[in-house]
């Protein structure tokens, strides 16, 4: 057996056992009391380095269906109404609420188009298995389209919870666009520089030389037109169509 000789000149010290140098830290006691499990396909979906805190809370109870959506209360027998209060037609669950709801389908069209992403139809849970496999890395595309996905859940719970708590409510016109004043407040802290395409989508301020060119050829047709209205050079409806597309340079 190993003989254990004390070293009368040294003194005694206390050692941390879960931690390797015998120091106590947090993250070694946390260690110690959790049970770690194997991550789920969609951890980066819902938690990346850029995500907004709150709204990626939401949509980490969505995705694992623990929301009070109407059909979960019903089953304690609390609850008699489950009718979306969305659509006011059918049945009020998570699969419906944010992604088959009429309402939600009108707002996801709007983001998806900004996005580039053309409406793919899917459910809810078989849409999560999609984002959870194609919308991988950090890039500003795809931090972009995670972004897309944590608001739209925030805010379509949101508006749920006004309209039966508080008996407001809003047009999916509306809500919509508050989605995306959000998304375009956060992309505007990112450095957008070398992905023009995502600024100009996204309408955010960016000092790359494409923004900055389609700006100046905006300010430039619109000075034209301006001095070709005022000459009225331009016979009939002419001045109103070119104004029209001028709005959107
Ligand atoms: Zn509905």
């Amino acid at each position: 057996m190993p003989s254990y000789n004390p070293n009368s000149n040294v003194n005694d010290r206390a050692r941390w056992l879960p931690s390797s140098n015998g120091t106590y830290s947090a993250s070694s006691a946390l260690a110690s009391l959790r049970t770690l499990h194997s991550f789920v396909p969609w951890f980066k979906l819902v938690w990346f380095a850029q995500n907004i805190p709150r709204m990626s809370f939401i949509l980490w109870v969505a995705i694992r269906g623990m929301l009070s959506t109407r059909d979960c209360i019903h089953k304690y027998d609390l609850l008699v109404v489950t009718t979306c209060v969305l659509c006011n037609t059918h049945p009020e669950s998570h699969a419906h609420l944010f992604f088959q709801c009429l309402f939600s389908r009108a707002i996801w069209t709007q983001i998806m188009n900004i996005c580039g992403s053309p409406w793919n139809g899917l459910c809810w849970n078989a849409f999560i298995d999609w984002a959870s496999t194609h919308w991988r890395g950090n890039s500003p595309t795809i931090v972009a389209n995670k972004l897309c996905l944590g608001v739209a859940v925030y805010h379509i719970w949101r508006e749920r919870n006004c309209r039966v708590f508080e008996g407001t409510q809003k047009t999916s016109l509306v809500v919509a666009r508050s989605i995306i004043d959000t998304i375009r407040c956060w992309l505007s802290s990112f450095n957008l520089k070398n992905h023009p395409i995502i600024a100009l989508n996204w309408n955010v301020n960016s000092s790359s030389f494409a923004v900055l060119l389609l700006s100046c050829l905006g300010h430039l047709f619109r000075a034209v037109l301006s001095l070709c209205l005022a000459l009225a050079l331009l016979p009939g409806y002419a001045p109103c169509i070119l104004y029209i597309l001028s709005l959107f340079l």
